[in-house]
């Protein structure tokens, strides 16, 4: 089933609601048969990053899918010591080259890393009115950070990638973003598996006769969250693109909302500095 469900961006552009992320996969080999496998079961966007090291690798299984790259929406992040105007530049045109891609669909700053990040930002804009990069965004970002950022921005970042998952919903973030339509996008949307027993999640996938990722993944959705879930088998890969074919009830939604606590399972936006 080819995913093609997608939200417009605050520029108008198509992002698919589902992408594959790519964190943690070894470049080579094993990112190649990752990402060429999404791509046949039906994912047609890829997150990766300049610290993930697998750009290379993501470019090479798009280009051998057989699919035509426009289809493929690819987003990458420039890495914390690449901040800076020049720097951005430069690591911008590395990347690009790495993905054997002529444009970039999504540039983000990876995270705010404490530093002044209007000059990284004025290098994306930079990119983004050149027409190198279809949309630019941030990633970790906090609403004190945004509120920063849109003193100096001409471009609203079109999205931000946060960890969001039952739970970590940030509720106040969640609501500054869609007051300044800046999507929100979900890293480690399955929270790395380690809540799959729970047994709330597990209940309401048995009520629905599915499995525990395809629920939080539904609900990132059902929450008008992007969402970019990773994994290097088939079998799971395939069930976590097939998620539109069932709905969470508004009690499901709910009660998952309230699992919320705070809790992060990466590190903390105010003070990583990579
Ligand atoms: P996820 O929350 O996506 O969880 C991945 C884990 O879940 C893997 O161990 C995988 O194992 C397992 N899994 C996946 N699908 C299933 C399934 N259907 N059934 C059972 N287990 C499953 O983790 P990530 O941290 O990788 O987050 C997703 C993406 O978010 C990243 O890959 C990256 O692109 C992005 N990200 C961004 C960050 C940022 O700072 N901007 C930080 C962290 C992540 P298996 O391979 O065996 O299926």
């Amino acid at each position: 089933m080819i995913s093609t469900s997608t939200v417009a961006l605050n520029n108008g552009v198509q992002m698919p609601q589902i992408g594959f992320g790519v964190f943690q996969i070894p470049p080579g080999q094993k990112t190649c048969d990752a990402v060429r496998t999404a791509l046949q079961l039906g994912f047609r966007a890829v997150d990766t990053a300049t610290a993930y090291g697998n750009e290379e690798s993501v470019g090479r299984a798009i280009k051998d899918s057989g699919i035509d790259p426009e289809e493929v929406f690819v987003t990458t992040k420039l890495w914390i010591p690449d901040h800076g105007y020049d720097n951005t530049l430069r690591a911008f045109e590395e990347s690009r080259k790495k993905l054997g891609l002529d444009k970039l669909d999504l540039y983000l700053i990876h995270w705010p890393a404490k530093a002044d990040f209007s000059e990284t930002w004025r290098a994306l804009e930079r990119l983004y009115k050149e027409g190198r990069i279809r949309a630019i965004g941030v990633s970790n970002f906090l609403s004190h950070h945004l509120e920063t950022l849109l003193e100096t921005a001409e471009v609203t970042p079109a999205v931000n990638q946060i960890e969001f998952h039952p739970f970590n919903v940030q509720p106040e973030l969640l609501e500054f973003c869609r007051n300044h339509k800046i999507q929100v996008e979900a890293w480690s949307p399955l929270v790395r598996g380690q809540f799959f027993d729970h047994p709330l999640i597990a209940g309401i996938a048995e009520q629905h006769g599915r499995s525990p990722a395809q629920v939080l993944i539904r609900w990132d959705l059902q929450h008008e969250v992007v969402t970019i879930p990773r994994s290097t088998r088939e079998a799971h890969i395939r069930e976590n693109c097939e998620v539109f074919d069932f709905e969470l009830s508004a009690e499901d939604m709910t009660r998952l909302d309230a699992l919320d606590e705070g809790r992060r399972i990466g590190p903390d936006p105010d003070t990583f500095v990579g």
